[in-house]
């Protein structure tokens, strides 16, 4: 292989950390190129470029988007062919199976589409009869057969306003997981102040790693950092609903809010990997007392960057280390 600039055969291949906007957006990977010896530049190497403009697909949807896995279950859930789910979902099949294989990122319609399509699965057949047209007889019957005869549909009709967006990490919220995640990190007594970050690092973390929230839950960013949005209200539901005890105490003209869970959390509500994001925070934080989880949060780019009293963009988890 020569280089194109001095002309020289003398080439190596090494490591090579990317960095660049892809659609508007930083990406950051590090992928082997070809270099010249000679005059350091990078030299054409048909392979190599394939590979690292790959790694740059699924590390934009990683971050931003929405993972091949992600799109081939949700398929898989329907019961449907790749043809049969392109059709619905309005583009080519060709274009379905380059998403699928991680040829190329969805555009911001079809990834606000599969989103949603994830969250709230029984819009499918609002879709399926928006575009009852393009469908012959044969096939609409077909497809409707399909997706009725797929294991999700028990729990797919209930329907919300919910819209999917960055400030709630496209999930709808589910309030049964909110408070069960407040179970999880209650576990006897927890102060609230460290609590409400919790929920933020489970939150953003799980999102940071699969780009959707667990709870689905929005959150704002106050003097003591972030929290979840009208959380005085969650933490009433869960008093009302007999699931904590939330006792106010003075001490040293300090007022401690303690909860105290009085259920064990439901570990079904969560998957396998929600679990471990869970764990993961409770681990990472159990010596930090509440100033100082207080302290920690107030060096994120997520509180840094949002306004006092806004909603905080689900795209700062990006920023935040926890090992
Ligand atoms: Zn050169």
């Amino acid at each position: 292989m020569k280089c194109d600039i001095c002309g020289s055969l003398n080439t190596c291949v090494k490591e090579h950390k990317h960095e660049f906007l892809m659609k508007g957006k930083k990406i950051e990977f590090i992928a082997l190129r070809r270099f010249c010896k000679d005059c350091n530049n990078l030299v054409y190497d048909e392979e190599l470029d394939n590979q690292a403009s790959k790694i740059a697909i699924q590390e934009y949807n990683k971050k931003y988007g929405i993972n091949k896995e992600e799109i081939v279950n949700l398929r898989k859930k329907f019961n449907l062919s790749q043809s049969q789910f392109a059709k619905i979902l309005g583009c080519a099949k060709k274009t379905l199976v380059s998403y699928e294989n991680g040829n190329s990122i969805p555009n911001d319609n079809y990834t606000i589409l599969l989103k949603t399509l994830i969250d709230s699965p029984e819009i499918i057949n609002k879709i399926i009869d928006a575009n009852k047209d393009s469908f012959t007889e044969k096939e609409y019957v077909k497809i409707n057969d399909k997706i009725n005869q797929s294991n999700n549909l028990n729990q797919l009709y209930s329907i919300t306003d919910f819209k999917p967006s960055e400030y709630n990490g496209y999930t709808k919220l589910n309030t049964s997981k909110v408070y069960n995640m407040i179970l999880f990190f209650a576990q006897k007594m927890v102060l609230k102040t460290k609590l409400l970050k919790e929920m933020f690092y489970a939150d953003f973390l799980f999102y940071k790693e699969t780009g959707l929230s667990i709870t689905g839950l929005e959150y704002a960013k106050i003097n003591l950092g972030p929290v979840p949005d009208q959380f005085e209200k969650i933490i009433n539901d869960c008093t009302k609903n007999d699931l904590i005890n939330y006792e106010i105490e003075f001490q040293n003209n300090c007022e401690y809010h303690k909860i105290f869970s009085k259920k064990h959390y439901n570990k079904e509500e969560f998957s396998k990997k929600e679990i471990e994001i869970l764990n993961k925070v409770k681990d990472y934080f159990k010596d930090f007392t509440s100033s100082e989880i207080v302290e920690f949060s107030h060096k994120e780019k997520a509180f840094i960057n949002t306004e006092y009293f806004k909603n905080i963009s689900y795209d700062y988890a990006f920023d935040i280390e926890i090992k």
